[in-house]
Formats: C-alpha cells, sequence, structure tokens
C-alpha cells in the first residue's frame, strides 16, 4: 500500500507556514514548509518531471525554482514529507536551493504569494507539540541543542530530546494524580466502604512523591551551568597578568596585552569551555584609585561585573606581597579562588596569602604552567560536589521553579491530609498536578507555549 497525501480540505484547519531553516550566508538554503498546503504551494513554486504529492516521499528529487512569470530562476532539490509522521506531525515539504539567500527569499515571497503565511519564531515546534508529536521538554531541548556550547551541554540536550526528562515528569504526574484520586475518592464516596489506602501508607506516597520531586530538582544546577554557562570573572590590580591569563585560557589573542598599566580599559567577555563546562570568561580593567577619566568609568563597570560574577579569580602578581594587591572583598557570595601569577618569576605564592582562600593557585600566564590546577578549582567550585559527567536528567530554571512550587504544594496537601482537611487538600494536589503538567505540557496555556517558544528563532 502507498503512502498518500492528505488532499487540502476547505475547513478551517491550520493554515500553512514557511520559512528558511537555515542560518544565512550559507551554500544551501533550506525552506520549510507545513500545512495542508505545503505541497500545492511548493509546486507552484517549484516544477520537476515528477510530482511531489506522488511517492518515494522523504526523499529529495532535482527541479527548478521558476519566478513569477514561469521562468526558471535556479536548480533546487524538493522533498515532501507527509503526516503525521513529518517533524511536525502535519503535512510538509522542504525546498533546498543552491543559490544561497536569493533564491531562498524568492521562493519564500512565492509561497506568500500562494496562501502560505511566515512561520513565527519556533512554530514548527510549537505545531509539533500541539500534534503530540513531542512534549514541551523536548521542544525546549530541540533549542538547548541549537544553543548547546559544549559536548556535556549537546549530550544533555540529546537525552531529553529523547525524552527522558519527560518520562521522569510523567511518572511524577501520575504519582500527583493518584494522591488527587485517593483525596477525592474520599470527598465523593465518604460513606461509602470503598478501598481508601490507610493513613499510613497515604502518608508514605507523599513521602515518595515528595522524593520523586527532590530527585528531579537535584541535577538543577548541572542543567543550569551546562546549558547558560557559568560566568567567570578575573579581576585583579594592574599588570599582574590577567589579559595574559585570559588569552592563554582562550588559546588566542582578543585582549590587548600590554605593560602600560590600565590598557584592559572595559570589560571584555569571551566564551570559553573549561572541562566541558561553557565559561563566560570576563576580564576587567584593573581595580585601582585613578584619576584619568576613561578609565574611572573601566573600573566602575569592573567593580559591577565583579559583583555579578558566579566564580571570582582575584589575580596576583606572585613576585610582591599580598598585602599590596589583597582582594578588597566586593562581594561575599562569589566564591573566589586567589590566582598567584608570573610563578616563573617566583617560586611559591607570597608568604601573607589570607588562609581564608586556601592555597593560591600559582600560574604562569606564559608557559601555561599551573592551567590543570586553576582548571582543577574551578571545576570544584561550578559543580559544587562531587561531579560524575552528564546527568541523565537536568531541569532548567523553568521546570525548577515549577518543581519548587510543586514541592510546597505537596507539602500543604500532606499536612491537609493529616489533619482530616479532605476538600483543601483536594485542591492543592490539584494545583501540584497543574504545576508538574506545565513542565511538559500536559497542561498548558497559550501564554506557557508563548514564553517557551519565544527564544526560538524563525525556521525551527
Ligand atoms: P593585566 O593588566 O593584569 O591584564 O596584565 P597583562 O596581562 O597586560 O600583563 C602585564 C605584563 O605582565 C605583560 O608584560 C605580560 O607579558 C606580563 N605577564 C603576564 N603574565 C606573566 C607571567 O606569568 N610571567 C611573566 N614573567 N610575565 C607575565
Amino acid at each position: 500500500m502507498h503512502e498518500s497525501v492528505p488532499q487540502p480540505t476547505a475547513s478551517a484547519g491550520p493554515d500553512t507556514i514557511a520559512a528558511v531553516a537555515t542560518a544565512l550566508g550559507g551554500a544551501v538554503a533550506v525552506i520549510r514548509v507545513s500545512g495542508p498546503e505545503a505541497v500545492v504551494a511548493v509546486q507552484r513554486v517549484w516544477r520537476s518531471r515528477t510530482s511531489l504529492d506522488r511517492p518515494p516521499f522523504r526523499q529529495l528529487r532535482l527541479g527548478r525554482v521558476l519566478d513569477a512569470s514561469g521562468r526558471p530562476l535556479d536548480q533546487a532539490l524538493a522533498a515532501a514529507f507527509p503526516g503525521p509522521s513529518s517533524y511536525t506531525g502535519e503535512l510538509m515539504a522542504e525546498v533546498h536551493c543552491h543559490g544561497g539567500p536569493l533564491t531562498a527569499r524568492l521562493v519564500l515571497l512565492e509561497l506568500f504569494r500562494h496562501g502560505v503565511r511566515p512561520a513565527e519564531p519556533g512554530e514548527f515546534t510549537r505545531r509539533a507539540f500541539l500534534n503530540g508529536k513531542m512534549d514541551l521538554t523536548q521542544a525546549e531541548a530541540v533549542a538547548d541543542l541549537i544553543e548547546a556550547q559544549t559536548e556535556m551541554a549537546l549530550r544533555l540536550a540529546n537525552r531529553q530530546l529523547e525524552g527522558r526528562l519527560g518520562r521522569a515528569v510523567d511518572a511524577l504526574y501520575d504519582d500527583l494524580l493518584f494522591l488527587a484520586g485517593e483525596v477525592e475518592a474520599r470527598l465523593d464516596f465518604p460513606d461509602e466502604d470503598l478501598d481508601f489506602l490507610p493513613p499510613a501508607e497515604l502518608d508514605d506516597r507523599f513521602a515518595r512523591t515528595g522524593a520523586a520531586v527532590e530527585r528531579l530538582l537535584a541535577d538543577r544546577r548541572e542543567g543550569e551551568v551546562l546549558r547558560r554557562g557559568i560566568r567567570l570573572v578575573l579581576a585583579g590590580p594592574t599588570n599582574v597578568g590577567k589579559s595574559s591569563l585570559l588569552n592563554a585560557i582562550l588559546g588566542w589573542d582578543r585582549a590587548i596585552v600590554t605593560q602600560v598599566p590600565g590598557t584592559t580599559r572595559d570589560t571584555l567577555e569571551e566564551l570559553a569551555h573549561i572541562r566541558g563546562v561553557p565559561v563566560r570568561l570576563i576580564d576587567t580593567a584593573g581595580v585601582r584609585e585613578t584619576l584619568d577619566l576613561v578609565e574611572k568609568t573601566g573600573v566602575e563597570r569592573s567593580v559591577e561585573t565583579i559583583r555579578r560574577a558566579e566564580i571570582l579569580l582575584w589575580v596576583i602578581d606572585a613576585t610582591r606581597p599580598y598585602a599590596d594587591q589583597a582582594y578588597p572583598g566586593f562581594t561575599r557570595r562569589t566564591p573566589v579562588v586567589l590566582v598567584a601569577n608570573k610563578s616563573d618569576l617566583a617560586p611559591a605564592a607570597p608568604a601573607d596569602t589570607p588562609p581564608e582562600f586556601g592555597k593560591p593557585v600559582l600560574t604562569c600566564a606564559l608557559t601555561g604552567d599551573g592551567f590543570e590546577e586553576l582548571f582543577d578549582r574551578i571545576e570544584q567550585v561550578v559543580w559544587e560536589r562531587p561531579h560524575a559527567g552528564v546527568p541523565e536528567t537536568a531541569v532548567s530554571v523553568r521546570h525548577a521553579a515549577l518543581l519548587d512550587h510543586t514541592v510546597e504544594l505537596l507539602a500543604d496537601a500532606r499536612r491537609q491530609c493529616a489533619e482530616g482537611a479532605w476538600e483543601n487538600a483536594a485542591v492543592t494536589l490539584r494545583a501540584a498536578v497543574n504545576e508538574t503538567g506545565r513542565i511538559t505540557g500536559r497542561c498548558y496555556s497559550d501564554d506557557l507555549l508563548d514564553s517557551v517558544f519565544a527564544r526560538f528563532c524563525i525556521g525551527k
């Protein structure tokens, strides 16, 4: 039996959308079209000897792109993807132009003249979610994959795309539904001799469900670090080698390294990977009293940057006493790693370094000596606990906020049950079910989808 493309119907269903799915500037541009008119519309612009609405589907065929008056503009490949086994679950078509952005734009404009409208950011993935092709955590993983900066982040996104987080959340959702059902049964049939769970067992179910939420929350830090990266600020007096260290870590010259004090007039930010962790490395202007107006702005900005750091490397010159270059203590909460640089000129860190920083890390920005130890220390601070690679699942900030609320609601409901306040407990548990359902999208509103898909780009 052949697969067949569903014919467009006159009824008001979803409309047909199109967008360029590839980044600008490539040698090939891919146009994605989804909706009932996808194939019909594409065939107005692209022609070949065989029709796209006949098998074989999902295979590229060579054809020609025509302009509005039917003249050939370019050669292009196209394929049809019948629903429901397409990315969006709808009928889809793709055109691969090899003429770069100009042909792609012309094809798009032609499509728009034939009843297709421009896709909004993330709309293809949003349709995939609405058609049951993926849950919300998987849709978010698509964006994570696109944004992933390191292999670890990529692996985490892949696990989420496979549905591991979604399945764990679904199991929690079912546990919460079970609890809600138990409590509601006591409300609906108070006088009947039903098999209610004995109080101790009900309480045990609460405890186990609470533990399941905590397990999901356990890897929140991993999730945040891998998705967003960590802000690592290099600060310290002038001329100690901050810019040189930054460059050495990056492996290339980003900052201007010079012997004149105060040349790093502004803060510089670079993305680097340290042991698989995406790190936003920020170099600050030398923090010191200065009357130079241009420099002053830089210094003020440095102090502000230091306050917002998640890890601060306070860099000093190993050849000079600590007392002359002491950490001014801008912030109490940020973990500070004391780095004594220029180890090639000094055999050890200054003897007067205070014990609160632990052992200073001795580095040489010119040779890379001490970098492994520096990276060890950074890694320790980042993970805050023994770290065993990429977690199976790691919730995002959005998921964690919903789970935090679920924890609170669960504790409230447990207390309400213990007091026999069944009606209140039922309401509280329904709220918990709802919060958890917002993670995977079992419960959703347009607002929720708008905020989830806002970070997507057009064509995804
Ligand atoms: P910053 O003002 O703290 O950013 O310092 P720079 O990175 O501009 O370095 C100031 C000077 O110290 C430059 O001449 C660097 O070549 C030199 N320098 C930086 N790191 C080292 C090091 O580990 N050993 C030695 N001997 N010189 C270094």
